[in-house]
């Protein structure tokens, strides 16, 4: 990258160190480079001018060019607006502004040629445009660059209160053009653009600002996306390339006495179809003398526990260690109960270590790790903690991987002597899309089976309104000896208001279900830890009929008996959360249900999620969902993690397929060079450099 596009913004011409300093902390935008880098959202058609009679209240965006006749302030004190009276020959129509017009009429000149640009409304029978851009038409002509489509920015609010809006953004990209166009400097091979008949850089920053037609804004669009995308995929699949190489893996040949007796005396039940599949995916990576790095993918439900534990035992086979995290103690504890019973006879030592592990357990379970004795170890993320350390781990699974990140994978890789294999596991599905650039390093596995018996959930949406019919259903599902989950949300920016919300509602619940005939149990965040403990515990063990609880049971709670899931002020949630909570029931044999509460007032959002929910069971169906409503960012998971990857053009929802095959391009180049070593790649290798230097987290890949 050339050095004057690392000039800062603030020594262009109409910036000044003010608006510059709103654009580093509003936009972060500090050079020249980032606000080329900053693009356009939409585009409006600026070719057509429209004459006044033919213009209706309905439509769109226009354009007309006339003359202002006169103007003047009317209403009274409060209501005062500024109407221009605007005439192009064919009609006269009001040209109305009701903020800043003491401005505006300062600035009006009667008689001058103007484009105007707006929205026409009609009032009292009357068409008009409220708040029009007004440009003259000698000045307009004479801008610096002309386009036919009109690009658009996203601004903030703070940003337009000092004037910083899409105008002054489109303005200043001119301005850069004008004079730094040449400065840009090409980056990707020449090879590569006339093979792949790519636009090149230059061409495509001009247009993505300035569009000379539609058909070049496509190009320099797609140009941006691919490279945008294929850098990451290069960069994920050199890293998946190089480690292959330099890693080698434990080589786990056998199955052997811990599987087979597990296998014929313990398996409380024959493996679905997608857990055999799954299961031999993985011993061949364990078998294939490299480092296994694989993704699990599987919907809440489809039995993740049992391959994770069948790993384990491959390794113990083969005489190494294994280890299970989770992120959180409550999950941990669940897996460390679920695999003991799932153990029960077998001569294995599994135990359990987390924050909480009182310091002589610890020195206990140090020792028997360091000695081999211990062969399973379970907990949360104190497991890779210092001064922990294992005679031979051979195998290392990290559930709900998401909430661990990429920081904490290397660290496993890191431990002295050949790193484990690693088996991530994930029950949020995530769209191909996402997986290929959050995970894009890794193998991929998915059950896309539930184990069989199970009777999809019953999802019904029920407004508040409608609570006493609520209230007479969990009666009865009580009656019938079933448990029932109640949710409240507890977001970040609200929590204080949210746990008044869960206590008002605990107080409604214990009086519509009043002890000693009914129990009612809660678990939260904010409660201590042997606290939710307890209230985990009567649940479990089926004491209490009723768990109130924020999304502290999103993971990993398993008690097949709750048949009911009442998530309360359900508009509040993404649709992956939601889908998550809904999976804690639907585990046993009953009947399940989802009952989504909301209050009436719903924007179209939450009404599609919600509709979204009621119509489908499907985990890929919805994450697909959710990333097309609310982008990539929002993602369940991702955003705890962080995305690795800040898209400034490509999306996720939509750009899936430019996404394959820049990861199929990538793929190729590195199949040809795989440490990019011919003369031709030099400029990828330059490119990465650049990419790991701009983007701190891209550094976490490499
Ligand atoms: P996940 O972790 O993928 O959400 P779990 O491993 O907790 O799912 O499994 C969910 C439930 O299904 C558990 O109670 C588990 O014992 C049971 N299960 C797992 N595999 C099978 C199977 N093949 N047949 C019947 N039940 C199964
Ligand atoms: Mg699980």
């Amino acid at each position: 990258m050339s050095g004057k596009l690392e000039q800062d913004i603030k020594f262009l011409p109409g910036m000044g160190p003010k608006r510059s300093e709103l654009l580093n902390k509003e936009l972060t935008i500090f050079t020249i480079h980032d606000l080329l880098y900053y693009f356009p959202y939409k585009y409006i058609d600026r070719s057509k001018f429209y004459s006044i009679q033919e213009i209706s209240a309905d439509l769109p965006y226009i354009q007309l060019k006339g003359r202002i006749t006169r103007f003047e302030v009317i209403g009274n004190k409060n209501k005062k607006r500024l109407v221009a009276h605007f005439t192009d020959g064919t009609g006269v129509i009001d040209l109305v502004w009701f903020q800043g017009y003491k401005y505006i009429a300062q600035g009006i000149k009667v008689n001058t040629e103007y484009i105007a640009f707006g929205k026409p409304t009609e009032f009292s029978g009357k068409i008009n445009i409220i708040h029009p851009e007004l440009e003259e038409t000698a000045k307009a002509e004479t801008a610096v660059i002309t386009s036919p489509l009109q690009a658009h920015y996203s601004t903030t609010e703070k940003l337009k209160n000092s004037f910083i809006n899409s105008k002054y953004i489109h303005k200043m990209q001119a301005v850069i053009i004008k004079t730094y166009l040449n400065e840009i400097n090409e980056t990707l091979p020449e090879y590569l653009l006339s093979r792949l008949k790519l636009l090149g850089l230059k061409e495509s920053i001009l247009n993505i600002h300035f569009p000379q037609n539609p058909e070049m804004l496509k190009k320099a669009e797609f140009r941006l996306k691919f490279e945008e995308l294929f850098y990451i995929q290069l960069a994920l699949l050199k890293q998946k390339v190089n480690r292959d190489t330099k890693y080698k893996g434990h080589i786990f040949s056998k199955v052997g006495e811990y599987l087979n007796s597990f296998y014929k005396t313990n398996l409380p039940f024959e493996l679905t179809g997608a857990q055999k599949r799954v299961i031999r995916e993985i011993r061949k990576d364990l078998g294939s003398g490299k480092q296994m790095n694989r993704l699990l993918q599987g919907d809440v439900g489809s039995g993740k526990t049992l391959v994770a534990l069948m790993s384990m035992l491959i390794a113990l086979d083969n005489g190494f260690q294994a280890c299970l995290m989770a992120p959180t103690e409550i999950l941990a504890r669940q897996h460390f109960n679920t695999i003991r019973k799932f153990l029960t006879g077998l001569d294995i030592k599994v135990y359990l270590l987390s924050g909480t592990t009182k310091k002589s357990e610890r020195k206990l379970i140090c020792e028997g790790l360091n000695d081999g004795s211990i062969h399973i170890l379970i907990g949360t993320h104190a497991v890779i903690e210092d001064p922990i350390s294992f005679a031979n781990l051979g195998l290392a699974i990290i559930d709900e991987q998401h909430r661990f990140g990429v920081a904490q994978r290397a660290k496993l890789r890191d431990k002295n002597g050949l790193p484990p294999h690693i088996l991530v596991m994930t029950a949020t599905p995530i769209p191909r899309t996402l997986a290929m650039t959050i995970y894009g390093d890794l193998d991929v596995s998915v059950i896309d089976e539930l184990p069989p018996g199970r009777k999809s959930i019953k999802t019904i949406h029920y407004y508040e309104t409608k609570r006493a019919v609520v209230i007479d259903f969990i009666k009865k599902q009580i009656a019938s000896r079933r448990q029932i989950y109640v949710v409240f949300p507890l977001i970040k920016e609200s929590e204080s208001l949210d746990y008044k919300a869960l206590e008002e509602g605990y107080e409604h619940i214990v009086k519509w279900f009043p002890s000693p005939s009914y129990k009612v149990c809660v678990v939260h965040g904010k409660l201590k830890s042997d606290a939710k403990e307890k209230g985990m515990q009567e649940f479990v063990r089926g004491e209490a009929n009723i768990m109130i609880a924020t999304t502290v049971i999103e993971v990993g709670v398993d008690v097949p008996n709750a048949s009911v899931m009442i998530i309360e002020s359900a508009e509040r949630f993404g649709l992956s959360q939601l889908h998550q909570l809904r999976g804690r029931v639907g585990r046993g044999v009953d009947q399940s249900y989802c009952l989504l509460m909301t209050s009436e007032k719903l924007s179209n959002e939450a009404h599609r999620r919600l509709t979204t929910m009621v119509r489908t069971n499907d985990g890929f169906e919805i994450a697909e969902e959710d990333l097309r409503l609310r982008g990539p960012g929002e993602i369940e998971g991702t955003s705890q993690s962080g995305m690795p990857f800040n898209l400034k053009i490509a999306n996720l929802g939509k750009d899936g397929q430019i996404l394959q095959y820049s990861r199929d391009i990538a793929m190729e180049i590195l199949n040809n060079d795989s440490n990019l070593e011919k003369s031709e790649n030099t400029i990828f290798v330059n490119q990465l450099k650049e990419h790991a230097k701009d983007r701190y987290s891209w550094s976490m890949i490499g």
